[in-house]
């Protein structure tokens, strides 16, 4: 959460930062702020609202500076204002700062500092830190690079940091724990970013922080130290593997369309080099290499949250269909805090597109203490998860950039389906005929998906029937019941209409009481589990509720009854999840779009969760 930009070189700063905010806007967007350093003076812009308020309140703003640092923010501490926004000054006015994330024991340090005299005008955790960077500075005549060490080694919590001390303005320190930070190399000019997409106009080499380090960035160079003991490491440079197209609209009105339309490609790019179907192969490095390991554990341990755990769930239903080894799948907020019993010989597979998630690494980093071997699948490559895995399989979607995650799940529902086929063909459960059939099944998903997404306009006009919903209830079975829940969080994140989703059994057990004419039910009526969805849905209409259905082909029963029906590919059922999404992404999308909501931004939310 946040997007913190940083440059030093010889370009115009502010062009660089401002613009670099505007890409890192989906991280956070309740304030922005920035400040360009000149002549050992800040200048400081900063408000309340969106990149674009900040661009205009700067307008008078002298921009010749080629050194400056900017964030969008995400507030966990004080309300989105003017003042809380960031950056911070120290109270001499000689330190500024950016900050993305929390500083847990921010309190017991505020009132050490105010016992000191120091006083604060936000109500950050933030400003709490600069002014420790600048008493452990003045207490001990400490150079800015030593004090910002010293102060990292005080705080507990989360944090990626830009500094600058105004008397030593030719250098940007810089630090990172458990929020990500991204240096991009140029010649004599340094970008600083939480990931790559500010500078990758600019530059393909980046050098990714790890947690517990600290760099001093200045225009010849970037020093890269350990924050606890101050040794000197060589930072590891990597190559960026995509363009700026990739993180523009490409004329879509928003990324969340973009990035529905995309999936035909996206998962085509997942599949590629690993679904082999006329070598009858699945060619899955992280299984394949460890596959003793993996074949000998008695279970499978998912973690995810949102989203992501979402396609976990399918990942449970894959793994054991295919593969009849038990899978577990847990929120990793939970885990983490309920003393779990975890076994040397657990596989934990950890799904997350920003390979950031705050819970998802903690709860990684648990399981990998108990001894467990840790499975990572991530969208962003470099990123902390994938790092900290000791195998895995990137999603390679291409960066989403829309809050509402769309193509990183059908991404990871694609790439637990590799794995699920893979280990279904290892464990021997799949015969090699089944298992070649299933490839070629699988390698029309991308042909299929584009078939679904011709049907953009029949679902923006249905969304127009249902714009004034106040609640909406999703029902699936089996495969489909996680893509109910997925459909109904769609729904929520992006047109703030009340959605559940249940498995559609579950509806007599409670969600039946809520029908009536003014409720919308979205029901999954595709093969599998047929003839009980028809039932489900005669259920509904009995109660006068409104039924949009997905359905196949050839189907009449349901057509017959419901209020209105979508109809895509028929596809074999273990397949059906990513076929099924789509439709549910694009009523999601026009819903939102027709109630007047920022579908790009959501209000209250912020892509990569990489606070608890
Ligand atoms: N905790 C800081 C604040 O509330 C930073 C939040 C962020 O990551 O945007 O200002």
């Amino acid at each position: 959460m946040c997007g913190i930009v940083g440059y030093i070189g010889k370009k115009q700063a502010f062009d660089v930062v401002i613009n670099g905010l505007q890409r890192l806007e989906y991280r956070g967007y309740d304030s922005a702020g920035l400040v360009l350093i000149q002549n050992e003076t800040f200048l400081m812009k900063k408000t309340k609202g969106k990149v674009s308020d900040l661009r205009e309140i700067s307008q008078d703003l002298d921009k010749t500076a080629q050194m400056g640092i900017g964030h969008t923010r995400w507030a966990t501490h004080g309300v989105p204002n003017d003042v809380n926004s960031h950056p911070h000054l120290s109270n001499s006015g000689e330190l500024v700062i950016v900050h993305n994330g929390i500083i847990e024991n921010y309190s017991a340090i505020k009132t050490m500092l105010t016992e000191k005299g120091y006083h604060f005008v936000s109500d950050t955790d933030t400003e709490v830190l600069v002014n420790l960077i600048e008493f452990m500075q003045k207490s001990s005549n400490l150079s800015i690079t030593d004090a910002v060490r010293f102060a990292l080694n005080e705080v507990i919590g989360a944090y990626a940091i830009c500094v600058v001390d105004k008397k030593e303005a030719d250098k940007i320190v810089v630090g990172r724990l458990g929020s990500p930070l991204a240096i991009g190399m140029g010649k004599d000019e340094f970008y600083i970013a939480s990931d790559a997409s500010p500078f990758v106009e600019f530059t393909k080499e980046a050098v990714y922080l790890d947690d517990g380090e600290m760099a001093t960035i200045t225009k010849e160079g970037v020093d890269v130290r350990k924050i606890a003991d101050n040794l000197q490491v060589e930072p590891l440079v990597q190559q960026l593997q995509f363009d700026l197209d990739q993180i523009e609209k490409g004329g879509y009105d928003h990324f969340m369309l973009k990035e529905i339309f995309e999936q035909p490609k996206s998962i085509l790019d997942t599949m590629r080099g690993r679904l082999l179907s006329s070598e009858g192969k699945i060619k899955m490095a992280g299984i394949f290499d460890h596959r003793n390991r993996i074949l000998k554990s008695n279970r499978i341990i998912i973690i995810a949250c949102g989203t992501s755990w979402h396609a976990g769930l399918i990942g449970e239903y894959l793994i054991e269909e295919l593969a009849r080894i038990p899978v577990e799948v847990e929120y990793a907020s939970e885990f983490r805090y309920r003393n779990p019993v975890i076994y040397p010989t657990d596989i934990v597979i950890a799904i997350s597109q920003s390979g950031e998630t705050a819970d998802s690494l903690a709860a990684i980093k648990m399981a990998k203490e108990a001894g467990a071997f840790i499975y990572g699948i991530c969208n962003v490559v470099g990123s902390s998860i994938a790092r900290i895995s000791d195998a895995g399989s990137y999603t390679h979607a291409g960066p989403e950039i829309g809050v509402a995650s769309t193509k990183a799940f059908t991404a990871q529902v694609t790439v637990l389906t590799m794995i699920a086929l893979e280990l279904g063909k290892q464990t021997g459960e799949l015969s090699n005929e089944k298992f070649h059939k299933h490839l070629v099944e699988m390698e029309m998903l991308p042909k299929q998906v584009e078939t679904v997404l011709k049907l953009d306009k029949e679902i923006q006009e249905i969304a127009l029937a249902y714009k004034d919903a106040t609640n909406c209830l999703y029902l699936g079975r089996g495969y489909n019941f996680p893509v109910a829940l997925e459909g109904a969080l769609k729904l929520k994140e992006i047109s703030y209409i009340h959605a559940e989703g249940y498995p559609a059994a579950e509806m007599k057990h409670g969600p039946i009481a809520l029908i009536d004419e003014n409720l919308p039910v979205v029901i999954i009526a595709t093969k599998g589990h047929y003839e009980k969805v028809v039932s489900n849905v005669q259920e509904i209409k009995s109660r006068k509720g409104k039924v949009i259905a997905i359905v196949n082909p050839g189907d009449t029963e349901v057509r017959a009854i419901a209020d209105h029906c979508i109809e895509v590919p028929a596809v074999e059922e273990f397949l059906s999840p990513i076929i099924n999404t789509i439709p549910l992404q694009l009523l999601s999308y026009y819903l939102a779009v027709l109630r007047g909501a920022n579908v790009d931004q959501p209000r209250n939310l912020a892509k990569s969760v990489t606070v608890e």
